[in-house]
């Protein structure tokens, strides 16, 4: 398969974030969504089926835990990376439990964070 067939949705409040990840997975190949809310990302989410979401844990109004929540009653098969603020423990075991596959602390290395994308992707 393509990986222009694999379908990204970036979910960060912060532009720089998103600017940042957009440019080294579009460099993958991948078709890459943005979003900086929840509203937008389940927007996304709908009309899109992205096949992994990176999801920013702090988010203003909707959090990362509450769109994960609505992620799974929408596409209950999305694969979820969080980004999360060191000492989210409770939070990253929660959404652990909402499926989430792991999560990368910010500032995290962007390479790994490549890799992690890389792993569930491409086969
Ligand atoms: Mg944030």
């Amino acid at each position: 398969m393509d990986r222009k067939d694999k379908k990204v949705l970036i979910v960060d409040d912060q532009y720089g974030i998103r600017v940042l990840l957009q440019e080294v997975l579009d460099k993958e190949g991948y078709t890459i969504f943005q979003a900086p809310n929840g509203v937008t990302a389940l927007e996304i989410v709908k009309e899109h089926q992205p096949d992994l979401v990176l999801l920013d844990m702090k988010i203003p109004g909707m959090d990362g835990l509450e769109i994960l929540r609505h992620i799974r009653t929408i596409e209950p098969d999305t694969k979820v990376i969080m980004m999360t603020a060191y000492g989210e423990l409770d939070l990253i075991k929660e959404a652990t439990v909402l499926g989430a596959i792991t999560h990368f602390t910010k500032p995290f290395d962007i390479d790994e964070l490549r890799q992690a994308v890389n792993a569930q992707l491409v086969s």
